[in-house]
């Protein structure tokens, strides 16, 4: 266990000014203090997404750090120190080192991470390749016990929610256990990638897993919340032991005096092998759902999936849906209308929670992404004073 806190991972300093600015954007109402009041954060009630720290005009809400013991792991010569990059990690950290907005830092990021002693440097896009495996497999599983089809009875209900999003899972666990069930089991890419980290990682070099310090870098604070749950040990080891955000892989880049511009692009380990690209859209709203549809869509009817047209849901704001026939082969062919529907920001899920307990809406599986946007622009980026 690293020394942060599974709670607690956001907090408004003593240096608040009182300006009100960050109630109205909390998406569970855990900001404390009215207009000319020091604030504070009821951690019942925060899910973790420093949506309230990247917008606080003055600069004073912190996250907790986990550079301290990840620099001690790199000087530690017994440890091998990996470290995994999510996909909304390089754009965003080639805009702090002022690149042109969009350009891809993703060879330079893969060069600092080495400059600052990790000594295997892997991209997160292979384990979330494995999240849309598993979130496909177990949508097609819900379908056919949806269908009646024998041997599926002990398969979850529909609709199936995304569980990619840890700040959406401790919404949904503080104020919606009955969804729970609903929920796909599937770890998300940070955690999968941690699990293999510790188990398969060490096989395949020959050392022990006691040894190897696992390290993410993510777009997200909510990510130090979720890499402390006491489950996720699959190994019998923490499988991530520390995260740090974009903005924390920045600064440990500025720190050491690296020149990232000039850095010669380097390529990511390989881990086991390449992975489809597919998941690169996992940081934008709709992507996991998508890329997890397209998967279920393929293994269902042997086809390729068109594109899919998402249109708004009047009255459910920011709620789009969109019904894709699916054909099942192994049912003759049967036209299956999947229903699909993507919610951005946790706090327009709850009506939607409501109305599919109470059976008023016959979703399918459903994409939740707390952050505005999706993980682009979560809690851990860059912070634009001047946007
Ligand atoms: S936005 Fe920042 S400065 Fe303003 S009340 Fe909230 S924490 Fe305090
Ligand atoms: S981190 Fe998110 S949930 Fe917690 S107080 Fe800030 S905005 Fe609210
Ligand atoms: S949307 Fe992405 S960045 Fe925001 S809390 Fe969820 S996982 Fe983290």
């Amino acid at each position: 266990m690293n020394s942060v806190a599974a709670e607690g991972i956001i907090s408004v300093t003593a240096l608040c000014k009182s300006c009100d600015h960050c109630t109205p954007i909390c998406p569970t109402g855990a900001i404390t203090g009215k207009l000319g009041e020091q604030h504070h954060i009821d951690q019942k009630k925060c899910i973790n997404c420093g949506q309230c720290l990247i917008n606080c005009p003055s600069g004073i809400i912190k996250d907790q750090s986990m550079i301290a013991e990840i620099k001690a792991a790199l000087t530690d010569p017994k440890k091998f120190v990996v470290v995994q990059t999510a996909p909304a990690v390089r754009v965003a950290l080639g805009e702090e080192f002022g690149k042109e907005p969009g350009y891809n830092a993703k060879g330079k990021m893969f060069a600092s991470l080495r400059k600052l002693g990790f000594d295997k440097v892997y991209d997160t896009e292979f384990t979330a390749d494995l999240t849309i495996m598993e979130e496909g497999t177990e949508l097609i599983n819900r379908v056919f016990k949806a269908v009646g089809q024998p041997g599926y009875e002990e398969s979850g209900p529909l609709p199936q929610f995304t569980s990619c999003c840890p700040a959406w899972i401790k919404y949904a666990e503080d104020n919606y256990p009955k969804i729970l069930p609903h929920l796909s089991t599937a770890k998300s890419p940070q955690q999968m990638f941690g699990a293999l980290a510790k188990t398969y990682l060490p096989q395949k070099l020959n050392i022990d897993p006691a040894d190897v310090y696992s390290v993410s870098v993510m777009p997200c604070t909510a990510k130090k919340y979720e890499c402390n749950r006491p489950e996720m040990i699959s190994s019998g080891h923490q499988d991530v032991d520390a995260v740090i955000t974009t903005r924390e892989l920045a600064q440990m880049i500025k720190d050491v005096g690296i020149d990232f511009n000039i850095l010669v692009d380097e390529q990511a380990d390989s881990f086991i092998g390449q992975s489809t690209g597919a998941a690169t859209i996992f940081g934008v709203t709709g992507g996991v759902m998508e890329a997890a549809l397209r998967t279920a869509y393929e293994l269902l009817s042997g086809q390729t999936l068109d594109k899919i047209e998402l249109k708004a849901v009047r009255g459910l704001a920011p709620v789009r849906e969109a019904t894709v026939p699916v054909p099942i082969k192994a049912l003759g062919n049967t036209v299956f209308p999947v229903k699909v529907a993507i919610i951005t920001g946790t706090k327009h899920v709850g009506q939607v929670i409501e109305d599919v307990l109470a059976g008023k809406l016959d979703y399918h599986f459903i994409e939740v992404m707390n952050c505005p946007g999706g993980c682009i622009n979560g809690g851990g980026q860059p912070i634009r004073r001047d946007a």
